[in-house]
C-alpha cells in the first residue's frame, strides 16, 4: 500500500518507462540501472553524504538520480537525450535538489554548469557512464579548471584496467597518466552484465578516483605537460627522444639535452616513464623554448 501511494524510485521509472514508450539507444550507451537495491550499495561504497554537491552523467532514467536527491545535498544531471525528459521529469518530480540540463556533456563548459549548480562549492561525480565516451570523459574531468573531489563511475573493466595501470604494463597509457595525477583511483565493485537493462557485452566495475589532496606533479606548464603524456605514447614503438622531436620540433641534441636533464635515459620508451618523470621532461621541454 504504501508503495502504491509513494512509489519508490525504480517503480517510478519503470512505470514511466513504460509510459513513455521509452526504447534505449544503444549507440548512446543506454544501459540502465533500475535495481534499488544494487544502486543503495554503490551509493554508499561512492562515500557521498548530504554535504556533498554531486554531478551525475548521464541519469537515464533517474533511479540513481532520485537516490543521489535523497543522500546529497544538490544534484546536478546532465543528459543528452531529450527522449528521456519526461521520464525524469516523472521520476524526479517534487526533488527540489535535484535538476536536470540537457545537453551533450563532451560539449559542456563543466566548471561553469557546476559552478553554477553548487554556487562554486565543491562537488563530486558519481555516474554510471556511457562507455563509448568514458575516456574522454574521464580526461575532462582530470584536466577541468574546477576539478571534482572524486569521481566515482561505472566503466568497463578494461578501461578501470587501464586507469588503475602503473609504468611498464602494457595498460599504462596517456589516460592512467592524465588521471593519476589527478587522483587515486581504485576498484569499488564488480558489476556483473545482468545487473544492466539491457545488459551490456562487457563486464564492469565501478571505480573511484580521489582527488590527490596535494598535487603529486606540478607541472610548470600544465599544458606542455599534457602535449608531452600525449606525445609519450602517441607512437609506442618509438623512443621518447624521437616523440620529443616530432611533437615540439626539438632537434636530436636538444630533445637528447631534455631527457638527460631529467634524468631519463635517451633510449627510453615513453611508456616505461613515472608520472614524476614525464613531469620533468615537460619541464626540460619549457625551459628549452624559453
Ligand atoms: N544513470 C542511468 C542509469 O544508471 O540507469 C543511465 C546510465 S547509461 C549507462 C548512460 C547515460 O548517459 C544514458 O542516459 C545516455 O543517454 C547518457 N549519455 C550518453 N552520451 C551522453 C553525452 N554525450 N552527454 C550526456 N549524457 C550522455
Amino acid at each position: 500500500m504504501t508503495e502504491y501511494m509513494n512509489p519508490s524510485p525504480e517503480l517510478r521509472a519503470r512505470v514511466a518507462l513504460e509510459k513513455y514508450g521509452f526504447h534505449n539507444t544503444h549507440s548512446l550507451g543506454q544501459n540502465f540501472l533500475l535495481d534499488a537495491g544494487l544502486l543503495g550499495r554503490l551509493l554508499e561504497l561512492s562515500g557521498v553524504c548530504d554535504t556533498d554537491n554531486v554531478l551525475e552523467i548521464g541519469p537515464g532514467a533517474g533511479v540513481m538520480t532520485a537516490m543521489l536527491s535523497e543522500r546529497c545535498r544538490r544534484v546536478l544531471a546532465v543528459e543528452v537525450d531529450r527522449g528521456l525528459e519526461p521520464v525524469l521529469t516523472d521520476v524526479l518530480a517534487g526533488r527540489e535538489n535535484a535538476r536536470v540540463v540537457f545537453c551533450d556533456v563532451m560539449k559542456a563548459d563543466v566548471a561553469a554548469l557546476t559552478a553554477e549548480a553548487f554556487g562554486g562549492e565543491p562537488w563530486r561525480v558519481v555516474a554510471n557512464l556511457p562507455y563509448y565516451i568514458t575516456a574522454d570523459i574521464l580526461l575532462r574531468l582530470a584536466t577541468a579548471r574546477r576539478q571534482p573531489e572524486s569521481v566515482a563511475v561505472m566503466v568497463q573493466r578494461e578501461a578501470a584496467e587501464r586507469v588503475m595501470s602503473h609504468p611498464g604494463q602494457k595498460q599504462w597509457c596517456a589516460l592512467a597518466v592524465t588521471v593519476q595525477s589527478y587522483g587515486t583511483p581504485r576498484v569499488l565493485a564488480d558489476v556483473p552484465p545482468d545487473a544492466f537493462d539491457p545488459p551490456p557485452h562487457v563486464q564492469s566495475q565501478f571505480i573511484i578516483i580521489e582527488k590527490h589532496p596535494e598535487p603529486v606533479v606540478t607541472p610548470r606548464d600544465p599544458q606542455i605537460y599534457l602535449r608531452l603524456i600525449n606525445a609519450a605514447f602517441a607512437m609506442r614503438r618509438k623512443t621518447l627522444a624521437n616523440n620529443l622531436k616530432a611533437a615540439f620540433g626539438l632537434d636530436n641534441d636538444a630533445a637528447r639535452a631534455v631527457l638527460s636533464a631529467a634524468g631519463v635515459d635517451a633510449r627510453v620508451r615513453g611508456e616505461a616513464l613515472t608520472l614524476q618523470e614525464l613531469c620533468r621532461v615537460a619541464d626540460g621541454v619549457v625551459a628549452c623554448r624559453e
